[in-house]
């Protein structure tokens, strides 16, 4: 069976000398196929095979891995291969999607839209035109990773609602306090029955307005979250809150996250 699709190449892998296997997610899941020659210079699909590069993909199923025929590039996101930072944090960010997305034709349309996204938002306003869909936020890619991380764990049904404390439901004005035990944020006041009652719990402070940034990073779409910006302590805060979540609640450790963080200590140190 021939099909097209529009995908986005989450995983390459060479394959003997010339071939290369490309993961693509599509908007109705993940699908491997094999690209023959496409690691020859001459060839016609190695433009089409690289991380993060958006196309219309024909391909070829029969039984086992399909094969790709032809592909049109629409958004080659250079700066997602070319810029250190950046192709560190599109590594991660593909790992994600290709842990969470169902294989096609179980997938869904709303990871495809939310993970191009992400995508769009880490190319930033750097891509010079040859990029469609750069969004002229020039967001840190750090926000950008934890949006993204925010919107996995909604998508999964991993993230409590950020704005509401998970004990007695009150709505969080001033701040909270992430309990990882509890998977979400409790109140002052039911910290304050902890304190006294001399329950000790493992947690973290959240400033005032944390818990409004995680929500609206769960739930606003890329197009209208506008320009994001947060302090280094913030940022920090909702790195280590996130990072437990989907390690608690959604099963998720993931070596290229790992590299990140090194990277990350590596440069503040
Ligand atoms: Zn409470």
């Amino acid at each position: 069976m021939n099909y097209n699709t529009e995908a986005v190449v989450v995983r390459a892998t060479a394959y003997g000398e010339t071939h290369t296997i490309v993961n693509l997610l599509t908007p109705s899941g993940t699908v491997a196929a094999m690209a023959r020659g496409a690691k020859k210079p001459q060839s016609r699909l190695s433009a089409g095979v690289q991380l993060c590069v958006r196309g219309m993909y024909a391909l070829y199923q029969n039984r086992g891995m399909g094969s790709l025929n032809q592909v049109e590039v629409l958004d080659a996101r250079r700066t997602l291969r070319e810029d250190l930072e950046r192709a560190a944090y599109a590594a991660y960010f593909c790992e994600l999607v290709g842990t969470v997305a169902e294989e096609r034709p179980n997938g869904s349309s709303a990871v495809y839209t939310q993970f191009n996204g992400a995508l769009d938002r880490l190319t930033g306003g750097s891509g010079h035109g040859q990029s469609g869909n750069a969004t002229g936020y020039e967001t840190a890619p750090a926000i950008v990773a934890r949006i993204w991380e925010a919107k996995v764990l909604r998508m999964l049904g991993a993230s409590p609602t950020w704005t509401r404390c998970v004990r007695c439901g009150a709505e969080l004005v001033q701040g909270g306090w992430y309990s990882p035990e509890e998977g979400g944020c409790v109140c002052g006041s039911c910290k304050m029955a902890d304190d006294t009652s001399g329950i000790r719990r493992k947690g973290l402070a959240l400033q005032r307005t944390l818990p409004r940034v995680l929500e609206s990073f769960s739930v606003i779409p890329w197009e209208r979250l506008g320009d994001v910006r947060l302090s280094a302590e913030s940022v920090q805060t909702l790195d280590q809150v996130l990072r437990t979540q989907m390690f608690d609640y959604a099963g998720l450790s993931l070596k290229s996250r790992e590299i990140l963080q090194s990277l990350t200590e590596w440069e503040n140190s």
